[in-house]
């Protein structure tokens, strides 16, 4: 599946971020934040400092629906943000270098 040949429509944006809106309202959500970690960086946080991070980003075609959403902490959360794709891959390296090196 390639993310990049398909068009993502205003529209479609906005029907899926009205989609992430209800979901971080649910249950299902509030039970993962309750988890307290960073789907990326495998950390625990209090479930206030988690927020919702799209996996696939919506202006990408990601949909707001449970199996593209993950808890992420504030710094992840901002590096995928500001972060080329291909420096996010880097940052994703490093933390799992890290993991398998303690
Ligand atoms: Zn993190």
């Amino acid at each position: 599946m390639d993310f990049f040949v398909s068009e993502v429509s205003e529209q479609e944006i906005r029907r899926e971020r009205e989609k992430s809106r209800e979901l971080r309202r649910s249950r299902w959500w509030q039970n993962r934040l309750a988890l307290g970690r960073c789907h990326w960086c495998g950390g625990s946080f209090h479930a206030d400092e988690l927020t919702m991070d799209h996996v696939i980003p919506l202006s990408r075609g990601g949909k707001g629906s449970r199996n593209n959403v993950v808890p992420a902490c504030k710094q992840c959360n901002s590096n995928k943000k500001y972060l080329l794709p291909m420096e996010w891959e880097q940052y994703l390296n490093s933390l799992e270098n890290r993991s398998t090196s303690q």
